[in-house]
């Protein structure tokens, strides 16, 4: 990996508390948030997706969402009618599924019709993913790929996003690092406001601490200022967020341990409530995907003796 740029001028962001779900929000002059009015248990307000670029210059689109007309319409008015690349973070199906009618209505505007224009961008899914999650990309991102093109002011440097593997929430995850503007786009990986769920055998408990400890040095690397989620609030303070939600999660492992050292013979839906019992029970049966997720580091790792 190539050195990552210190950010000298972190810039202010502009995040109003309320949400707003039918015109884009400008958190920097050349980075809006469009929210998706797809709130809901596991998307919190709904899923944001970023526009990055102005219509002069086009614009990079990340997480263009579910297969929502009314938000594709607003994007594709967000962006002016100018799309550079579209980029799924992951396949969930509130992240990637607007990409192809985006890329559509982009398409059929451009004269002559492009075939080749705004690719969309990300990894495959794996084997492992669910059947409501399968993604092929047009062009496959991989850890450390970069995308530039001119800054919008037409005089900083230009803008770079660079590609960051992120497995443990989705096996095909990506976080994506706005550099020079000290913004981490984290997808699902670091959520605003909620835990991300871990859902087994594409979410893997082990491999997603990984990635945090990953995201922790990019950030003390990159002079990362933000984090930028998929759901919820632009977070300040990465590395202090990134190191509670660690803790949050050796903790819920510590607990799942002494629920097992209790009740040896158990199986998870015998400790389900007592590893969770600070959860509301409406949330159990998320929560259990995250313990399955538990159960399996925890064997792979051979921490629990009987
Ligand atoms: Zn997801």
């Amino acid at each position: 990996m190539t050195p990552l740029p210190f950010m000298t001028t972190p810039a202010p962001l502009f995040d109003p508390p309320e949400w707003q779900h039918l015109q884009p929000v400008a958190l920097r002059p050349h980075v809006l948030r469009l929210t998706c009015p797809n709130a809901g248990l596991m998307t919190g307000p709904g899923t944001n997706s970023y526009l990055i670029g102005s219509s002069a210059s086009g614009f990079w689109v990340i997480d263009p969402g579910p297969a929502d007309a009314g938000h594709v319409q607003r994007l594709w008015q967000a962006a002016g009618g100018h799309i550079r690349a579209i980029v799924c973070t992951h396949s969930h199906p509130d992240h990637a599924p607007a990409a192809r009618p985006l890329q559509a209505l982009y398409r059929s505007a451009t004269a002559p019709a492009s075939l080749t224009a705004a690719p969309i961008l990300g990894l495959p899914s794996a084997a492992t993913a669910r059947e409501n999650s399968h993604f092929y990309p047009d062009q496959v991102m991989a850890d450390g790929a970069l995308l530039d093109m001119p800054h919008p002011d037409g005089q900083s440097a230009p803008l770079r996003l660079r590609a960051l593997h992120t497995p443990g929430h989705a096996a095909n995850h990506l976080c994506l690092l706005l550099e020079g503007d000290g913004l981490l786009f984290s997808g699902d990986h670091i959520l605003d406001g909620s835990t991300t769920v871990i859902d087994p055998p594409d979410g893997n408990m082990s491999d997603y601490l990984e990635s945090l400890d990953r995201l922790a040095e990019v950030c003390h690397h990159a002079g990362v200022t933000h984090i930028l989620p998929a759901h919820g609030h632009a977070m300040a303070q990465p590395l202090p967020t990134i190191e509670r939600l660690r803790r949050h999660r050796l903790q819920r492992e510590a607990r799942v341990l002494s629920a097992m050292r209790a009740l040896p013979s158990g199986q998870a839906d015998d400790w389900l409530p007592v590893v969770y019992a600070d959860v509301p029970p409406h949330l159990w049966p998320v929560a259990r995907r995250s313990l399955l997720a538990h159960l399996q580091r925890i064997e792979a790792l051979g921490l629990f003796k009987p």
